[in-house]
């Protein structure tokens, strides 16, 4: 009970050292996560956060027990690009008065929102705990949890906003240390702001934290008139919301320090009177395609569906799995160059990987090696080379005895979210095309029960007959193949 640390340690970007993990609460593990605004479809860059802490979750539910680790990611719904989507896609609707511009922004994002549950449960991506949606934290709660409106106004209270222009601004001067995550010095951004300041602004660095709407926008009721919140302001409520005020990882994409994690820190804190929003704070690094930035210009652009569902990359589809080992190749901080050539060797690891476990007929310890590359800020190469020399000496392993280093291997693919495959399988509609087949078979309807064993032979699915020992009946059993 004493080491409470568990042998993990994290860099952080806020002391820019490796540090020894030491959570505030053992029993209640608390980490968020930026989570993707949607408007439109995943990238492949938006899959790294997402895989990457992943893996983080995956470690403290290890290290802490499932149920000692609450793990929140967002989902931004209220923001002008998903406007300017909604306009865009429903224009017409709109304009004739078929439909509102709130309902179109609903359908734009209710549906973006499940393609990413999609596209990041076909990564291997265990669902968070909690995914808090922006719109929902905007006014006051009936339930009371921390909502935007009342952080500002707190903030405003607290000498730490003030009203301009029909906005609200973080008054960044009130605050000594702001600017702390990024490094930057308010003086160097005077310095550096050649552009005409907002004339409104006390200070360059100032932001938004509510801005007022026009009657087309979508807007909710506060005390500075109807308008909508800054980008920034729904993290610290919804933070605050299930984490509390001082939680202990905050993570995200290394483009995300300056300006939205540097002004969630100046939000929280100063509205909550702490020294700390989170103890650590973890940044993934830059992903690029085919040694190039991914633009839409460019035409390197790609969404996870894309991959994951078409022949855009590379002239074919691509397992998430091999999506995920791809990505997890490279340590989170480094940057990534996402290739055709990584892609395939991702796949061909795999391949050997899986051969090796499958000669265990079930998983057995996950190896502490694994657990301790992993505990090292995340090294998964580390832990690959591991499980490629696991994969080594199962094969090695002769007769019929047990295959320890096979069970190993499995029980590390699966920790790791390699088991994306026997993830799949639907027990339920297995047992009912099973009772369908036999009754199919009953009726002597064999061309209809052999299609069923086909189609589910197609999924991995065999099935094997038999009779009962005791009632000679006729009984079907099923296995996953590879
Ligand atoms: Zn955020």
């Amino acid at each position: 009970m004493s080491d409470a640390s568990k042998g993990l340690s994290l860099y952080n970007t806020l002391t820019r050292t490796k540090d020894v993990f030491v959570p505030i609460d053992p029993s209640n593990v608390r980490i968020y996560v930026c989570g993707p605004t949607v408007y439109d479809f995943a990238h492949i860059g938006n899959a790294r956060p997402a895989i990457v802490f992943d893996v983080l979750f995956r470690l403290l539910r290890h290290l802490y027990g499932e149920a000692g680790v609450t793990y929140v990611r967002n989902i931004t719904d209220v923001d002008d690009k998903i406007n300017a989507r909604a306009l865009r896609d429903f224009g017409a609707e709109i304009a004739s008065g078929n439909l509102t511009l709130n309902e179109a922004i609903r359908r734009v994002t209710e549906k973006t929102a499940d393609q990413y549950h999609k596209d990041v449960a076909a990564l291997g991506c265990l669902p968070p705990t909690v995914e808090p949606r922006a719109t929902e934290f905007v006014a006051r709660r009936a339930d009371g949890k921390v909502d935007m409106i009342t952080l500002i106004e707190r903030l405003i209270e607290r000498g730490h906003a003030y009203v301009a222009a029909g906005e609200v601004l973080f008054d960044t001067a009130s605050m000594p240390d702001y600017g702390e995550l990024s490094k930057r010095n308010l003086d160097e951004q005077q310095a550096g702001a050649r552009i005409a300041v907002d004339a409104h602004k006390k200070n360059p660095g100032d932001f938004v934290l509510w801005k007022l709407s026009s009657p087309e926008e979508p807007g909710w009721d506060s005390p500075w008139g109807r308008g909508r919140p800054g980008w920034h302001i729904e993290c610290s409520a919804m933070s605050a919301a299930y984490l509390g005020d001082v939680f202990d990882i905050h993570g995200g994409g290394l483009d995300l320090i300056f300006p939205h994690h540097e002004n969630e820190i100046a939000q929280s804190r100063c509205a909550h009177g702490t020294d700390v929003m989170a103890n650590v704070w973890m940044h993934n690094g830059f992903l690029q395609v085919e040694g190039q930035k991914m633009s839409k210009s460019v035409g390197n652009f790609y969404a996870i569906a894309e991959l994951l569902e078409t022949e855009t990359f590379g002239g074919r589809k691509w397992p998430g799995e091999v999506l995920r080992l791809a990505m997890l190749m490279t340590h989170y901080r480094e940057p990534i160059d996402f290739s055709v050539r990584k892609l395939e060797e991702a796949e061909n690891t795999l391949r050997k990987w899986k051969r090796a476990a499958d000669l265990a007929p079930s998983a057995g310890q996950v190896p502490d090696d694994v657990v301790a590359a992993l505990s090292d800020d995340l090294a998964t190469y580390a832990a690959f080379q591991r499980l490629t020399q696991l994969a080594g000496e199962a094969a090695e392993v002769t007769g019929s005895g047990q295959n320890a280093a096979a069970a190993s291997l499995k029980a590390a693919l699966f920790f790791l979210g390699f088991d994306i495959g026997a993830a799949k399988v639907d027990e339920a509609a297995i047992a009912k095309a099973i009772a369908k087949r036999l009754e199919l078979i009953a009726a002597k309807n064999w061309a209809e029960a052999d299609r069923i064993r086909d189609e589910l032979l197609e999924q991995g699915v065999q099935l094997k007959d038999g009779k009962d020992p005791v009632t000679s009946e006729r009984v079907t059993t099923w296995e996953v193949k590879r």
